[in-house]
């Protein structure tokens, strides 16, 4: 699928695949397997085969790509595009080549500035393709369009899966990463993964839960007020995207807490 978007920190999404298994807490409720279910069919859990798009679906980048003046002149910076959210970059049981394939198209396709999204961090090692590795000769060589976000909702995720995140970004020159704390589940401390030389994460976006059961377990605003704090302090970019999307969302957002702000390689 390739679509506009009502997400506010991004201009579309690419999804050359649909489907996806739960890994973690903020797969409850998963809202892509919602919307694929609703076509009647079923793409989700393990050993269920997920479905590629189209060729033309497939190649929708490139037009994009080819339309990348014309979006300049009218926004001021590159397209920014999220992929996937209708799975997961790093799904185990996605056919290596589909992933080698839409790799090589978000390679291709430099003019956009692509916000690739995973809940599976530990696998980008394995997984990215050959020629994205560092080597002693040239040192890194990962395309600098291209980001890497990943979702953390609790503290114990967060200190398990940001540290592989800042591992990455060193080891293979990632321009920027950051974190979706959506939907945030409880209080989680950003602190050690913040810092003022640009060395810790670069980004978080904080959330509220989406979907129809959005008010299904405790939300505090409290939690991203530290966040924002702690972006502040450190001068670390945050984004207050929502509190919860069944609610008229913008208007109960605390007027000091509607900030939304992108890494300086996103703007
Ligand atoms: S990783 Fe994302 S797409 Fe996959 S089940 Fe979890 S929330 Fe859904």
């Amino acid at each position: 699928m390739a679509a506009e978007t009502g997400i506010p920190w991004t201009d579309s999404t690419h999804n050359p695949w649909w489907g996806c298994s739960k890994v973690g807490p903020a797969c409850d409720h998963c809202y892509a397997e919602g919307v694929d279910r609703r076509t009647g069919e079923n793409h989700w859990g393990s050993g269920v085969p997920r479905r590629r798009i189209s060729e033309q679906g497939r190649n929708e980048p490139f037009r994009w790509q080819r339309q990348a003046d014309r979006f300049l002149a009218e926004h001021g910076r590159n397209r920014r595009v999220f992929t996937l959210s209708m799975g997961d970059l790093f799904d185990n049981e996605v056919d290596p080549q589909w992933r080698n394939d839409h790799m090589g198209v978000m390679e291709a396709t430099d003019r956009l500035k692509w916000q690739s999204c995973t809940k599976r961090i530990s696998n980008l090692p394995k997984m990215a393709p050959q020629n994205w590795m560092p080597t002693m000769e040239q040192g890194p060589r990962w395309p600098q369009h291209i980001g890497v976000l990943i979702t953390v909702v609790t503290q114990a995720e967060a200190d398990r899966d940001i540290p592989r995140l800042l591992e990455c970004k060193h080891r293979f020159g990632i321009p920027w990463v950051g974190i979706s704390f959506e939907p945030a589940q409880e209080m989680v401390d950003f602190s050690r993964f913040l810092h003022m030389d640009g060395s810790g994460l670069d980004w978080i976006i904080f959330g509220g839960k989406s979907g129809p059961k959005w008010n299904d377990r405790p939300f505090d605003l409290d939690w991203g007020y530290l966040a924002a704090d702690q972006c502040e302090f450190t001068g670390t970019a945050f984004f207050m995207k929502q509190v919860a999307a069944f609610r008229p969302t913008d208007a109960i957002i605390p007027a000091d807490l509607m900030i939304r702000q992108f890494p300086a390689a996103l703007s």
